[in-house]
Order: C-alpha cells, then sequence, then structure tokens
C-alpha cells in the first residue's frame, strides 16, 4: 500500500535552487546541478547540516526539472504536481541511496566521478548500477466533481511488471548461481589514472564485466527468464489532493514498473480527468450552475434548493427577482491545490417565460399586460450585463 499526501509546508522554487531561469535548457540544468551539488556535496562540508540540506534540495530539485513531464507538471502546479512518495514527502526530501545513483546517470564516469568516486556510490548491495530501471507508467483516473472538492483515496490495480516473487528480483535461479564478479571484486566499479588539466586523477568507471552489479548471475530463474520481474498487477492506493484539475499530472515515486533485476521501479503517473457533472459547470475555482424559475416565484419569491459539488444547499429567492441576476454562495466552489483559496458557486437565473399557454391563461395575462407593474422599469441598481460578467469572474 503507498500514500502519497499531499503537504503544504513551503518549499523553495526549484528554479531558485538550482539559480536557473524558468527556460533554461536541459543542458543548463545539468550544468547548474552539477555546480551546486559539487558546492554542497558532504564530502567537501563534512558535518555540515545546511550544506546536506542544500545537496538534497538540489538534488530534488534536478530529478524534478530533468525530467520533461515533472517538469512541465512542476511548472504548471508547483510543487503539488510533482507529488511523489519517494523523494518528496514529509521535507526529508530525497537520500542520499537515491541521490548518489542519480551522479551515476547524469555524471556518467567523468571527473566528477573521481572527486567523490568509490565508497559512497559504490555502496555495496545497493550501489547504483544495479539492474535496469523500471520505466514510468501512466494512467488515467476519471474524478467527479466531489472528489475533485474533497480529495480522495482510490485503490486502483494496475497492471504491470512486477518484482519476481521466485528470485526476489535479482534474475537469479538460487543463491549459489550468483557470484561475485572476478574483474572488480565485487565492487561494481574499476579505477584507472589518468592525466588532466587538473593533474593527476583516479578516474572510476563502471565494472565492463558486471555492468557495475558487482556479481553475475550463472543459471537464470526460470519463473523471470532472469528478469527479475514478470508481468502481473499490484493495487496502488492513491491519495488525491483536493482540488486537481483536468489534465494534471500525478507522479507517484517507485510505482511504475518494476526494474530489471532489482533496478528501481519507475515512477507512475496519474493523469486526472473529469467526469461531466450533469447540473453544474466548474470555471476554474467557481462553480456555476444554471436555476430556471417560474414567472410567479420571480415574482413572489420562493426558497429552493440548488445542487452544490457537495449536496444540497438552499437559497432564497427574493420577491421581484430578475431574469440575469446571479446569486454568489460563497465558499461553495472547488479549493485551490496550492493555496487555501477556495471558489463560489454562481447561481444564474433564469426567468422562465411559458411557450404555450390555455385560453383561460392567455385572457388572464392579457387583462395584466396594460398594468403599469408589468412596464420594464429597470431602476439604477439593476446592474447591467457587462458588470454582471465583471463580477462573476472577480
Ligand atoms: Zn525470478
Ligand atoms: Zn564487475
Amino acid at each position: 500500500m503507498l500514500h502519497a499526501p499531499y503537504h503544504e509546508y513551503m518549499k523553495r522554487d526549484y528554479y531558485e535552487i538550482l539559480g536557473i531561469t524558468k527556460s533554461a535548457s536541459q543542458d543548463e540544468i545539468k550544468k547548474a546541478y552539477r555546480k551546486v551539488a559539487m558546492q554542497f556535496h558532504p564530502d567537501r562540508n563534512p558535518g555540515d547540516r545546511s550544506a546536506e540540506e542544500k545537496f538534497k534540495e538540489a538534488a530534488e530539485a534536478y530529478e524534478v526539472l530533468s525530467d520533461s513531464e515533472k517538469r512541465s507538471a512542476y511548472d504548471r502546479f508547483g510543487h503539488a504536481g510533482v507529488n511523489s512518495t519517494r523523494g518528496f514527502n514529509g521535507g526529508g526530501g530525497m537520500n542520499m541511496e537515491d541521490i548518489f545513483s542519480q551522479f551515476g546517470d547524469i555524471f556518467g564516469d567523468d571527473i566528477f566521478g573521481s572527486f567523490f568516486g568509490g565508497g559512497r556510490r559504490g555502496g555495496g548491495q545497493s550501489g547504483r548500477g544495479r539492474g535496469v530501471r523500471g520505466s514510468n507508467l501512466r494512467i488515467k483516473i476519471k474524478l467527479n466533481y466531489e472528489e475533485i472538492a474533497k480529495g480522495v483515496s482510490k485503490n486502483i490495480k494496475v497492471k504491470k511488471y512486477v518484482t519476481c516473487n521466485t528470485c526476489h528480483g535479482n534474475g537469479a535461479k538460487d543463491k549459489s548461481s550468483v557470484q561475485t564478479c572476478s574483474t572488480c571484486g565485487g565492487s561494481g566499479q574499476v579505477r584507472r589514472v589518468s592525466n588532466t588539466f587538473l593533474g593527476q586523477m583516479q578516474t572510476v568507471t563502471t565494472c565492463p564485466t558486471c555492468n557495475g552489479e558487482g556479481s553475475v548471475i550463472t543459471a537464470k530463474c526460470s519463473a523471470c527468464k532472469g528478469e527479475g520481474r514478470v508481468y502481473g498487477e499490484e493495487t496502488v492506493t492513491i491519495d488525491i489532493p483536493a482540488g486537481v484539475q483536468e489534465g494534471m499530472q500525478l507522479s507517484v515515486g517507485g510505482r511504475g514498473n518494476a526494474g530489471e533485476r532489482g533496478g528501481h521501479p519507475g515512477d507512475l503517473i496519474i493523469l486526472i480527468e473529469e467526469e461531466q457533472h450533469p447540473e453544474l459547470q466548474r470555471d476554474g475555482l467557481n462553480v456555476a450552475f444554471d436555476l430556471h424559475v417560474s414567472f410567479t416565484d420571480a415574482v413572489f419569491g420562493t426558497s429552493l434548493e440548488v445542487p452544490t459539488i457537495d449536496g444540497k444547499a438552499k437559497i432564497k429567492i427574493p420577491p421581484g427577482t430578475q431574469s440575469g441576476k446571479i446569486f454568489r454562495l460563497k465558499g461553495k466552489g472547488f479549493p485551490s491545490i496550492n493555496s487555501y483559496e477556495k471558489g463560489d458557486q454562481l447561481i444564474h437565473v433564469s426567468v422562465w417565460t411559458p411557450q404555450q399557454l390555455t385560453p383561460e391563461e392567455k385572457s388572464l395575462l392579457e387583462k395584466l399586460g396594460d398594468s403599469p407593474n408589468f412596464q420594464p422599469k429597470p431602476d439604477k441598481n439593476e446592474r447591467s450585463f457587462f458588470d454582471k460578467v465583471k463580477e462573476m469572474f472577480s
């Protein structure tokens, strides 16, 4: 079971963290991250907690901005758009394992590796090179207005690659068929010394024999043919925060396809779809409702029930209500996903003009037709159509 809680503590802007503009290219993002990561790397700032926090913060920013899907979700919806379980909840940020495994993908086996190589990146069993990362998985979730307004927890059966139960993901037939790689002695890395403009540098590269895994498999698991994963399904509980919108994407870290041979799983990307409401119409945070009242109700006034996204609400129609009048139910709209703001429900009144009349009705109305009270007399308080539209969008 997995939860992706929505959290509201303030986080710094990812672009600000990396010191780049919103239009930065992937190359600029990579360069900026490299710079910040070098500056705050724990090896260079031993025991400095604030440097460590900055280091983690930068890694998180990079993880999001380097992924075009996550970046566009972040651009549109802020931190809420990239809500994720692995890296981003609870304020702790990514853990060091994740960050160092990320380094392998970003910096490759270049000089950066040699600055901070060896011990940290290797990390023994959970070393960076293990297996192949699983791919991201996209699913659509359709939500009704009530679910969007309140937030909802959904149990979704997801068909995907899951870790093989027989070999627990390593792809080996049994324990004895996993052998320590003889080329690298199990570290997954080989070192070589090279001359650079900075002087002689020790460079760490991935072991070519075991591809950095540190071990080789001599006999494959028969259930998964050595892949470490099988096609199956998993029930994932997804906590959707209140206020999501059509087209929004939520990313749940680590719930995509399982990786091959123990590699990190991909992410589960959830695309939000809105179910149409039979009577209400969403307009950003506001909700619009067309109310048709009878001619007599408009004249005498009445009280009636209207649908809202949270059950029914009673409203009073005062005597003499004109067609086109807009009533506002404060706070009955959608909550904002990024703030405490809440929309309103706007009730647009249309007075129903009878389209068919019996002879009796006709003669009654004809008698009233000449009455002075039936002549239009809009007063100054009767706002123009233009003003009403303005108010609706204010
Ligand atoms: Zn297996
Ligand atoms: Zn090796």
